[in-house]
């Protein structure tokens, strides 16, 4: 064993499974302690109900209950991250730290400002990649460049993936159980109210029996996942993203299982595309790596001279649109399901994301940022990669001219207004045709009309954007 004492510092990685960290920290250390700390830098900036932090809360208590099956045990801190990890491994005087890579450019930050202290102090901090397959560097064109293009991207993922099939084997955990440091006799973890914050309704199951049951449920219709994810009346999506986030599941065993159905022959049109959104998330987080500066500028420099609208009109404009109440039912019940329930369907995050920034010339910065208030997923890299996408800024985004009709989106992907009913029962009673564009039959009760007519703000948007071109020429 190289170290008598080590400590694994959990961040979005909230398992006691197939965790590289740990796993490292086991196999190479007599004793081993784990930590969480609920970062004070992030959580004052919260509203004091919070899902995300009663996802974190609920998926805590579940992990320690996993550790100290295998004979170690969890400690809490509420503390800034950087004091908080380097007091705590002085505390227990451990030789080192270990924790999963973090992509984000601030964590990349608190990990450099972690080892420093660390160092200083004659401890190590070791990092591992845990949160993906592919990180970094490690998916890279012919010419040994970054990609910038999704396709070619993923063919180069699956590709490396294939041939390197150990890229998928799982952390053992349980086998090294014995060198778990014993929990303490007066052991508790710290209730929301010690940290400041309430219980916010959280809609959904946390922690690692949550997640494995939306998965073993998901994987019983993945087959039709294809089509049926694109409906949002509809239970097509997996609904795993806040799991992948926090890390209650292996992304290595989602792998493993859905390559496992597609080689079965079961998996049909569905499986294929599923292991391609796996792959979109990771695409995002490869260019928040090696492009920092997309968290405040388009990826693609000509559109940052687009000038978007300012001034009371455009923060009317966005509060109609935050609260719901823009007239375009698809959009509102959109926009309803995520103040309501933290999360918004696939399709209607590209519908309201259209809509903020090509129907009302909003800055795509602003939707990106409330968005990050209010998903339960939310993630920096794939939440930024999806609104420079529908505001044509990013890498592979849709071009600039391509702009989303609300009416013909809702005929489409909602024609009975089956979702669009669930949140605006006020529209409950217009025919499944006029309840997409409720003011073309006389409008309905306690419902706003149109905050813009669709074909004058298409045209605008085309003069907005003809910048770009001038500046491309
Ligand atoms: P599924 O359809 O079951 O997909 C499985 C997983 O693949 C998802 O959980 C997610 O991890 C990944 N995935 C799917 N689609 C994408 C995508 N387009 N980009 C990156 N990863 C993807 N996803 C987030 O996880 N966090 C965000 O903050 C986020 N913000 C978004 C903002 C906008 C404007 C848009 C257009 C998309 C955003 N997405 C984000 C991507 C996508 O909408 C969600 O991942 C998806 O809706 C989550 O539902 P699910 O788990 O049921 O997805």
């Amino acid at each position: 064993m190289t170290f008598t004492k080590s400590l694994v510092w959990f961040r979005r990685d909230l398992r006691a499974f197939d965790h590289a960290a740990l796993h490292h920290a086991l196999t190479s250390s007599q004793a081993v302690y784990c930590v969480f700390i609920y970062d004070t830098d992030i959580l004052e900036v919260l509203p004091r109900a919070d899902r995300r932090v009663e996802f974190i809360h609920a998926s805590l208590a579940e992990l320690d209950a996993e550790l100290r099956q295998m004979g170690g045990h969890l400690l809490v801190r509420h503390a800034g991250a950087v004091a908080g990890i380097t007091q705590l491994a002085a505390e227990l005087g451990v030789d080192a730290v270990f924790a999963n890579h973090d992509y984000e450019p601030q964590a990349i930050d608190r990990d450099a400002a972690v080892a420093e202290v660390l160092e200083a102090d004659g401890r190590s901090l070791f990092t591992f990649k845990d949160q993906v397959i592919f990180e970094k560097s490690e998916v890279l064109t012919l010419a040994a460049q970054t990609f910038s293009v999704f396709t070619p991207y993923k063919n180069a993922w699956l590709k490396r993936m294939l041939a390197e099939p150990s890229c998928l084997d799982g952390y053992e955990i349980e086998a090294h159980a014995a060198h778990f440091a014993p929990a303490p006799a007066d052991h508790r973890l710290l209730t929301l109210a010690d940290i400041g914050f309430e219980p916010a309704n959280l809609p959904i199951a946390a922690g690692m029996s949550g997640a494995a049951a939306l998965f073993e449920d998901f994987i019983g219709r993945i087959a039709d996942y294809g089509e049926a994810r694109n409906y949002p009346a509809v239970k097509g999506p997996s609904y795993l993203s806040v799991h992948l986030r926090f890390g209650t599941l292996s992304i290595r065993h989602l792998v493993r299982t859905v390559n496992g159905i597609i080689a079965n022959g079961a998996g049909g049109e569905g499986a294929p595309v599923w292991l391609s959104e796996l792959i979109w998330r990771e695409f995002y987080a490869m260019i928040l790596f090696h492009h920092p500066r997309v968290t405040e500028r388009a990826f693609k420099p000509a559109y940052d001279a687009i000038e978007w609208e300012a001034g009371p009109e455009a923060q009317e404009l966005f509060a109609a649109w935050c609260e719901g109440r823009t007239g375009y039912p698809l959009v509102d019940a959109a926009m309803l399901q995520l103040n309501q329930t933290g999360y918004m369907h696939n399709r209607l995050r590209m519908v309201t994301a259209c809509f903020l920034i090509k129907d009302l010339g909003v800055d795509w910065r602003w939707g990106e940022r409330y968005f990050a208030l209010l998903l339960n997923d939310y993630d920096l890299s794939s939440n930024n990669g999806g609104w420079q996408w529908a505001a044509s800024t990013g890498c592979d985004a849709q071009p600039y001219f391509r702009i989303f009709n609300p009416i013909t989106q809702s005929e489409k992907f909602d024609a009975k207004g089956k979702f669009i009913r669930r949140y605006l029962p006020q529209l409950a009673k217009l025919s499944d045709k006029e309840i997409h564009a409720p003011w073309l039959s006389g409008g309905a009760a306690n419902y706003p009309g149109p905050i813009v007519q669709h074909d004058e703000a298409r045209k605008k948007t085309l003069e907005r954007y003809a910048v770009v071109k001038i500046q491309a020429a």
